[in-house]
């Protein structure tokens, strides 16, 4: 039985440059700027937890959670 993930992108804007570096480097356009130029998650549930965004931000504003409560797909 397939288990389908989610996961959940915090930025810490207190940290975040505006660098746009995760934004950039998500494969699924998942990370963009907020009218105060921080990097935030404007499409959460496209997430495939790659973490690459975690990755690339040279101010570790990025975490990429795991959701706990992934149900098995039934
Ligand atoms: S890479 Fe880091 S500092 Fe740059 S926009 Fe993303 S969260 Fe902000
Ligand atoms: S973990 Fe991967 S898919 Fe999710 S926001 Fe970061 S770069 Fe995009």
């Amino acid at each position: 039985m397939a288990v389908k993930k989610s996961f959940n992108v915090v930025v810490n804007s207190a940290w975040c440059k505006g660098c746009s570096l995760c934004i950039g480097v998500c494969p699924k356009n998942v990370l963009g700027l907020s009218e105060r130029l921080k990097a935030e998650a404007v499409k959460q549930e496209d997430c495939i937890g790659c973490r690459q965004c975690e990755n690339i931000c040279p101010d570790l504003a990025v975490t990429v959670n795991e959701n706990l409560n992934n149900q098995e797909a039934k």
